[in-house]
């Protein structure tokens, strides 16, 4: 028996809804890129803040229909069905998005590693769950190196080497969404908002009561408890938890982040969250620390400038960075 669980807004955002003479607090969910998402901003004109959120949504599903592999005639899925085969030209914002992504994966020592997608298919935690026998992950993880993939600027296009190789921007491409959607409020006029790509944040500017956005973070084990909150200024968030999505199979969990060292779901944390400018950046990075574990990742963490990070191991112990222990509050 398969049990699927998948909790989509995962990190909740603490607003209080306040209006102040003038300015007040505009709202809209959407269900785009397989989860849900909900902008929030604060403006004085009703009609404008529509339209900017609006616009926000339009720019995510654009990057969806770029990015996904669920879509067959996304640029992405161009390149992973030219595998082993030809380079295929793609847009430079996709260039661009792959080589931060490759960035990343240096940075956590592999732990960030688009090129998971042949162990994500095997392992469909999305569609239900499947568990693969060893001969089947050991076949996928001869063609999961990132070092694979050809990127050429200046043709403008992308190869991957091997056939059979898969890039998935699943761990990525949420916290570009909240980037781009956070750019895209701001050129509509919007000066203070939240945006929450699942559990990929940004949060600009300040309420319409002059405090802060808060953001609770989510308990990896009990449903509806935080763990804190922080408050955020022109700042991102992102949370990588086994808790997100995932199946439990004869009374073992097994979750959507893979660790491409053993080919099955990572099993040192129970959740990541980073704080840094953008989301793209806090994305990428706490699914690879997930995979990091604790030690090493936290590590990393304290070197990186202007990233913070809370890391709850596998046994629920938290350890929270230097810059972020005194930011954290129980309410
Ligand atoms: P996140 O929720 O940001 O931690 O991303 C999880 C998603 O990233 C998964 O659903 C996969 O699509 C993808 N993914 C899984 N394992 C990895 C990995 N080791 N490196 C990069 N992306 C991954
Ligand atoms: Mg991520």
């Amino acid at each position: 028996m398969v049990k699927i669980f998948q909790i989509i807004l995962f990190i909740c955002i603490i607003s209080t809804g306040i209006s102040e003479a003038g300015e007040g607090i505009f709202k809209k969910s959407k269900s785009l890129m397989g989860t849900e998402m909900e902008i929030t901003v604060a403006s004085a004109d009703e009609k404008i803040a529509d339209k900017a959120i609006d616009e926000a949504f339009a720019e995510i599903k654009r990057i969806e229909e770029m990015m996904s592999t669920y879509i067959p005639e996304s640029q992405l899925s161009r390149i992973n069905s030219s595998a082993g085969k030809k380079a295929v030209k793609v847009d430079k914002e996709l260039i661009r998005l792959i080589k931060r992504a490759i960035e990343y994966a240096d940075m956590t020592d592999g732990g960030f590693n688009i090129a998971v997608g042949p162990l994500i298919k095997l392992w469909k935690v999305a569609e239900g769950g499947n568990i693969p026998d060893n001969d089947e992950i050991r076949r996928a993880k001869e063609i999961i190196n990132y070092k694979d993939i050809a990127v050429d600027e200046k043709k403008g296009a992308v190869f991957l080497r091997k056939k059979g190789m898969a890039i998935d921007l699943g761990g990525i491409a949420k916290g570009y969404a909240s980037d781009r959607a956070e750019a895209v409020l701001k050129k509509n006029g919007i000066a203070s908002g939240i945006v929450a790509v699942a559990g990929d944040i940004n949060a600009f500017g300040k309420k319409a009561d002059g405090g802060k956005w808060r953001i609770g973070i989510q308990h990896p084990r009990k449903k509806d408890a935080f763990i804190g909150i922080i408050d955020l200024e022109d700042e991102a968030v992102s949370t990588s938890g086994d808790y997100e999505r995932f199946f439990i199979k004869d009374g073992k969990r097994y979750h959507h982040i893979i660790d491409p060292n053993t080919g099955e779901p990572a099993a040192k944390c129970q959740s990541v969250t980073v704080v840094a400018k953008e989301a793209t950046a806090t994305d990428g990075l706490s699914t690879g620390i997930f995979v990091m574990g604790p030690e090493k990742g936290m590590k990393l963490i304290e070197r990186l400038p202007d990233v913070e990070g809370i890391i709850i191991d596998a046994k629920g112990n938290i350890a929270v960075s230097s810059g972020l222990k005194n930011r954290i509050k129980d309410r």
